[in-house]
């Protein structure tokens, strides 16, 4: 197997995890951009990702379409992957999806989304929420073009999440493996959010301090974060494609062989 080849299998194994995590339902997907060519990147046909097989995975241009004759249908909102890549070259790795609890966050702008739980630490101080009615009006709310992907993507800024009103989330991670982890903590952080706020008084968000502090000890293929995406790997019934850190082709040895 060629190292593209692990490289899209991890693909497969993120869509699995993304699944049985309940992030991702019929509906949501993720992507990862090409490391050989940055203009492009990998995302599944349309289909559910707990599905999603390495024959299904379609490789992209930034403008949303794909680079070879594909008969199969793509995902309708392609294009907020595509604007995210465009405007971000750190960004390697892109999810959507629709978790129902982030969703009060994005409707009720009393209470904003920040990071309650260590492991929430990692969606950053500041999420902000996409309306897409603000520039394109009455829509049916879901990104159909590169235009409207743009605004999301520049909406999303140099932040790691961004809401959508209405619709769900677009998150944006410097690897496969940090975008599936954050994706993961994200609506488990905004349940706890939602619970606690039910308990009443004040809510105690973790500070500027403690987020810098948990993503100073961070990296993407530690052991830790390693030991997660085994995890869920395994629970999602795709163990047996999880590629071990320094295996060739991996992400991690990709990511490795970067470092200078
Ligand atoms: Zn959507």
């Amino acid at each position: 197997m060629s190292s593209l080849d692990h490289f899209i299998q991890d693909l497969v194994v993120a869509n699995r995890i993304l699944a049985r995590e309940d992030v991702v339902d019929a509906y949501g997907h993720v992507s990862v951009r090409n490391p050989d060519n940055p203009q492009h990147f990998f995302i599944s046909r349309s289909l559910s990702p707990e599905l999603v097989e390495r024959e299904d995975i379609v490789e992209l241009g930034l403008d949303g379409q794909s680079v070879r004759d594909e008969k199969r249908a793509l995902y309708l909102e392609r294009f907020i992957h595509a604007a995210i890549f465009e405007a971000r070259p750190d960004i390697q790795a892109v999810v959507h999806a629709h978790a129902e609890d982030i969703l009060p966050f994005g409707i009720a702008q009393a209470t904003p989304l920040r990071p309650v739980i260590h492991s929430g630490s990692f969606i950053g101080s500041n999420v902000p929420v996409w309306d897409i009615a603000e520039k394109f009006g009455d829509t049916n709310l879901l990104v159909t073009n590169i235009n409207q992907g743009r605004d999301l993507a520049k909406c999303l800024g140099a932040n790691n999440v961004a809401l959508m009103r209405g619709h769900g989330f677009a998150s944006a991670g410097r690897s496969l493996i940090e975008v599936v982890r954050m994706s993961v903590y994200l609506p488990r952080n905004a349940r706890a959010l939602l619970r606690a706020k039910h308990l009443g008084g004040d809510i105690k968000y973790l500070s500027q301090g403690e987020i810098d502090a948990r993503n100073r000890g961070y990296s993407p293929y530690s052991t830790e974060t390693w030991r997660a995406w085994e995890y869920w790997a395994n629970k999602a019934g795709c163990g047996h494609l999880v590629t071990r850190p320094g295996n060739a082709g991996s992400q991690h040895e990709r990511e490795s062989s970067r470092k200078p």
